[in-house]
């Protein structure tokens, strides 16, 4: 496994794939660094905590609002319940009150492979 160990204009050095040992590219746009070589793929938010501060700065305010976008929901608990779109089985979903009591809630379900949002009053 050869390391190429490559000094740029970066302050940090970069992070290595852990597959390869290919340099990873730098978290750019995407909240997710790919490896060109094997396709491993990297949270972006892993870089955070061992090398990032000095890149942090300049890219705070694109971070914040990449993430909210990217993330999307984040994983809820998941319900026993096929998806009626790709038919996987097991949808996480997210309750949510509705404003007038009584209504009831409402049962948001998605779909974590083909991401269809499901709704569902109770
Ligand atoms: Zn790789
Ligand atoms: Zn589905």
């Amino acid at each position: 496994m050869a390391r190429l160990v490559r000094k740029e204009a970066f302050e940090c050095d970069p992070d290595f794939c852990p597959r390869c040992g290919s340099i990873l590219p730098l978290p750019g746009e995407s909240d997710v660094v790919s490896c060109v070589l094997c396709d491993f793929k990297k949270d972006a938010s892993e870089f955070e905590d061992i090398e990032v501060h000095s890149r942090k700065v300049f890219n705070i305010a694109k971070e914040k609002t990449s993430n909210s976008k990217d993330s999307e929901e984040p994983l809820g608990p998941m319900a026993d319940r096929k998806c009626s779109n790709c038919g996987h089985e097991g949808m996480t979903y997210t309750t949510r009150q509705t404003r007038s009591a009584d209504e009831g809630q409402t049962v948001f379900f998605s779909c974590p492979q083909c991401k269809i949002q499901e709704t569902e009053y109770s």
